[in-house]
């Protein structure tokens, strides 16, 4: 029998038998690890453990202290709520359950079910972890699988044919009377899913295409204990009200109303002023790491798709339309414009780096049922930063754009990590090239003392890259930052510069985003601070609280100090009771509210009130307003109060 070879996760190589599974792989390591095998992983999928190896295949094993553990549980509760539902309803009929970042949900159709029904099937769904059912891998051939479902299942059907040219082994998973049509990975058997909870009801399309049948989502999650899904559903809670689109509403901050289209936002004066400060911030950061602005418009002709290549491989997700018999397209990329403008002038190496900045709008067209809030829309801007570099430059280029995106996640009080993806499989460019970027990246991340995960060919086909994923105030992790390596655009737009050596030579391209998309950045730090956010960012700073009419001049000669010192005022002058004013200015979040009666009136002073119910009274304004002027510059709260 010949051999095969696989990589290892720490980079090794390990010969096995041809026609090995991940299993077989696990056993070749060692016999415990064999024992304790649950799935794995080839080339980044999860799959199941029976899944057989090739050559040259980057496999990982997952047992359950792997991190992807949760996820093979995840689904296998999946299939616990789909046999409880099928034993309660004979009419219901199952599409797809996969696992998701929270827990799971399944797809399906023929049943109307309420909150009511959910609990029924959760006490169902014990039943069956309680009896601990042995979970089995069954392999059937194509013509015994369709018959299966031949008679009443035409999502079965439509998915058995999608992967007709894969193979005529179809796998089952079994658990006592149920049976589902599933790649898996699986755990071993029902006892071992710890705790679950179904969450709520939705709905969704087949294949998510709004032109298909409608379905029934029902999502749920779970987790190997009791308590950590106690810890889950508390942050959910919590979640739920700090959700986005509620604070966007109550806080005036954006609106998405249907008759402007889906997932096309609307920025109110509230929530512009705070993308303003965001834009300024990063356009600051900008000019001080030697980027110019450039600015391209929203259009262009489909020709530079194609050469830029989205046109091939994201038509689906442009937005197209005709203009005198001539094809253009909205830009789902600020990229192709940027090296266009790069491609208009002759570079000699002396000029390199050069660096580009634009806040650029781009287009997306996402199915409209993924579409929720900010945190998926059809327009949004990116802060997207294009460095034309040479080759020998990317390691103190990328150094710098690392210092950028740390300052800027630092200033949220994000923290991050992050990883190096590193050549792929299939990939353009040279080994030296590669070899060369690779090897800068790991210096700069190894230089700044930093811990990363090296995600061993995850790269892009065009080029390495570095991602940062922070943690919100909630525990919750959110895709960040790239900075990606391009050797690819430059080859499509023939970019060049004269070197030494008088010869011409291709820059590399690196793209890079501090915020990504001010959209999912906004949503993000709307929920991370609950809408409490911080005095430089706040679109009302300070509300200055007359008790009675008769201080309302004071309030006005305290609010043109104030203005004149570039602070957000307002006064509230409503004639309510100085309770209510401060519950209302508590609810909209204001960071800083003044107090003013006759008392402060005489004295030319203020009562400060923040929205921690920390109280000061006879403050001087000169010095409340040092003290704001030091919180701003700081970009994040005073851990003292006024003095
Ligand atoms: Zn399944
Ligand atoms: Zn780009």
């Amino acid at each position: 029998m010949s051999e095969i070879a696989v990589v290892l996760p720490d980079g090794s190589e390990l010969g096995v038998p041809e026609g090995a599974t991940l299993e077989d792989v696990a056993y070749e390591i060692g016999p415990g690890l064999g024992d304790d095998t649950v799935a794995g992983k080839i080339e980044g999928e999860l799959v199941d453990k029976a899944t057989p190896v090739s050559d040259g295949d980057r496999v990982e094993i997952v047992t359950d202290q792997s991190d992807e553990y949760l996820s093979v549980l995840r689904h296998s509760a999946a299939h616990v709520f789909a046999q409880a539902l099928l034993r309660l309803y004979d009419d219901a009929k199952l599409t797809i359950g996969p696992w998701t970042d929270e827990g799971f949900y399944y797809d399906i159709t023929g049943v109307d079910l309420d909150e009511d029904d959910l609990r029924e099937i959760e006490n169902e769904m014990q039943e069956i972890v309680e009896a601990d059912y042995d979970i089995e891998r069954v392999v059937y051939d194509r013509e015994a699988a369709v018959d299966k479902y031949e008679s009443d299942n035409e999502y079965k059907l439509d998915i058995l044919e999608a992967e007709a040219s894969d193979s005529d082994e179809i796998s089952f998973y079994e658990q006592a009377e149920f049976e589902d049509l599933c790649k898996g990975p699986h755990v071993e058997s029902t006892g071992e899913i710890g705790a679950f909870k179904l969450l709520n009801i939705s709905s969704s399309y087949w294949r998510g295409d709004e032109e298909n049948d409608t379905l029934t989502r029902v999502h749920g999650t779970a987790f190997e204990s009791e308590s950590d899904l106690e810890a889950f559903l508390t942050m959910r809670e919590e979640a739920k009200e700090r959700d986005h689109r509620k604070l966007g509403q109550e806080l005036d901050l954006f609106s998405i109303p249907t008759v402007t289209g889906p997932g096309l936002p609307l920025y109110h004066p509230n929530g512009k002023t705070i993308l303003r400060e965001l834009e300024a911030y990063g356009e600051s950061m900008n000019d001080e790491y030697g980027y110019e602005y450039v600015e391209t418009p929203h259009l262009f002709r489909t020709e530079l798709w194609k050469q830029s290549g989205h046109y091939d491989n994201y038509v689906d997700d442009m937005f197209l339309l005709d203009v005198n018999d001539e094809e253009y397209g909205l830009k789902p990329m600020n990229c192709p414009g940027h090296a266009t403008i790069f491609e208009q002038n002759s570079w000699s190496y002396r000029d390199l780096p050069v660096r580009y900045a634009e806040n650029g709008k781009v287009y997306r067209k996402e199915q409209r049922g993924e579409l929720s809030g900010l945190s998926r829309v059809w327009a949004f801007t990116i802060d997207d930063g294009h460095l034309f570099v040479r080759p020998e430059q990317i390691e103190s280029e990328v150094n710098d754009i690392m210092a950028m995106i740390n300052d800027v996640l630092e200033t949220f009080d994000l923290d991050y990590e992050v990883a190096l993806a590193t050549r792929p499989e299939k990939s353009v460019g040279s080994d030296e090239i590669w070899e060369q970027a690779e090897s800068q990246l790991e210096s700069v991340l190894e230089s700044a003392n930093m811990d990363y995960e090296l995600e061993a060919g995850d790269g892009a086909f065009y080029g390495p890259k570095i991602d940062f994923a922070f943690t919100d105030a909630l525990g919750r992790k959110w895709d960040g930052p790239t900075v990606q390596l391009d050797f690819n655009m430059p080859e499509r737009f023939d970019l060049s510069y004269t070197g030494k050596d008088n010869e011409d030579h291709r820059p590399v391209m690196i793209h890079r985003a501090l915020y990504g998309s001010f959209e999912r950045f906004f949503m993000v730090l709307i929920e991370h601070y609950d809408g409490k956010f911080p005095l430089w960012l706040a679109p009302e700073q300070v509300r200055i609280l007359p008790i009675s009419d008769d201080e309302l001049g004071y309030a006005h000669r305290l609010k043109n100090d104030l203005e004149a010192a570039d602070f957000r005022v307002d006064i509230e002058d409503r004639s309510w009771t100085l309770g209510r004013k401060i519950r209302e200015a508590q609810d909209d979040r204001v960071p800083y509210m003044l107090v003013v009666g006759s008392d402060e009136a005489e004295a030319g002073t203020v009562s400060v009130r923040d929205r921690k119910e920390r109280e000061q009274q006879d403050v001087d304004l000169d010095s409340f307003i040092d003290h704001l002027t030091d919180e701003r510059a700081e970009k994040r709260e005073a851990p003292d109060f006024v003095d």
